[in-house]
């Protein structure tokens, strides 16, 4: 069973030295248990905030612990009666190659609904923060103007095309021509700026003439800052994330337009997925009938190998390597 564990707590970017690639006998499933082979393995740009050891939503990954990752295995051993062989099963099983789980927190899948790998995207984890950070945190109503940064993302490309669904005037933020343009030709945007080309509070300007009421922030930094700028009266600027940030070896960038709240009314506010678990089904529900009739495309990024892959799969995420979901499909 080869596995992926921490070594170091990386000080900035994550270096190869900071993992350790081990290599264990698999073992069996015990009473009330099940094993299961690694199929899918999931990359999110929080894993980054899971190697550093200071109060977070989670507990850091230790130091000599397998790297936690979400997760589909299919199941090849059980003593547990709801979970059998065949079975394709969602969970936090960890970078490993071989699983043995007592089905806590572990949810079979229905693979004739969808690949196995869009329950890491667009019907999982990346989905559920679109949908909940868009209409619950972002009370997001028809005809308003949506601005979605890291929108070429896994989450970014669930909450435009969301937002759109919901009848909006989406413009979305990512780096470079390739990504504006799947923006804009495919998923439907009305409008894509390239943060990479400089003059995001100008382009913003141009594309949101009646300024922002619902501001999606997967990125921080420079961009929040900007986004700022443009807000309409009562407008909510949602704290999904900020990946511009997470390899700072320095304190995050706060942003330094933050008054234009009090100016526009608006407010910001920050959410954690894992809080919305129970109603998981409801939006999966939702998300899949909108994919289903054509109105959400899916966008995944498949990088086939092994799990010793990992570390530098990983990095993919903060170079921008990746359109859509990113997964690590094993062999
Ligand atoms: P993505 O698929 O969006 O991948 C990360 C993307 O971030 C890259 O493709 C890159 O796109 C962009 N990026 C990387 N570095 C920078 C930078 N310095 N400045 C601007 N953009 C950058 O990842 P996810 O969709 O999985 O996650 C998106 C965000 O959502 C993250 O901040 C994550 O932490 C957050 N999140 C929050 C959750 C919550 O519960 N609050 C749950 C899940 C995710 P580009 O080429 O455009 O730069």
């Amino acid at each position: 069973n080869r596995q992926i564990r921490l070594t170091a707590r990386p000080v900035g970017e994550v270096e190869p030295e900071d993992w350790e690639h081990v290599a264990e006998p698999a073992q069996e499933p015990g009473e009330g248990q099940f094993a299961g082979r690694t199929r899918f393995i999931s990359l999110d740009p929080a894993m980054r905030g899971w190697l550093d050891d200071r109060p977070s939503y989670l507990p850091p990954v230790g130091i000599g612990e397998v790297m936690r990752a979400g997760s589909v295995i299919e199941v090849t051993a059980s003593n547990h009666p709801g979970f059998h062989p065949g079975d394709h099963v969602v969970g936090t099983f960890g970078v490993q190659e071989h699983v043995v789980s007592d089905g806590k927190g572990a949810m079979k899948i229905d693979t004739s609904l969808a690949p196995p790998s869009t329950f890491l995207g667009a019907l999982g984890m990346p989905g559920m923060t679109a949908y909940f950070g868009l209409l619950d945190v972002g009370a997001l109503r028809e005809g308003e103007t949506v601005v979605v940064s890291g929108a070429a993302g896994a989450v970014g490309t669930m909450a435009g095309q969301i937002a759109k669904v919901k009848g909006c005037r989406v413009v979305g933020i990512a780096g470079g021509p390739e990504k504006c343009a799947l923006l804009t030709d495919e998923l439907g945007f009305d409008a894509a700026v390239d943060y990479r080309a400089g003059g995001v509070k100008r382009a913003l300007r141009e594309q949101t003439p009646d300024g922002i009421d619902v501001y999606f922030d997967n990125v921080g930094g420079e961009i929040l800052d900007a986004a700022l700028t443009r807000l309409a009266m009562h407008a909510r600027v949602v704290i999904c994330g900020a990946i511009s940030q997470y390899n700072n070896a320095t304190p995050f960038q706060g942003p330094s337009n933050y008054i234009s709240l009090l100016v526009r009314r608006a407010r910001m506010e920050g959410f954690v997925v894992f809080d919305y678990a129970k109603r998981y089904a409801e939006a999966a529900q939702e998300i899949a009938g909108w994919i289903g009739a054509g109105r959400i495309k899916v966008k995944e990024h498949l990088v086939k190998g092994t799990v010793d892959d990992f570390p530098e799969t990983l990095q993919m995420l903060f170079r921008g390597d990746n359109i859509g979901k990113l997964v690590l499909e094993l062999a």
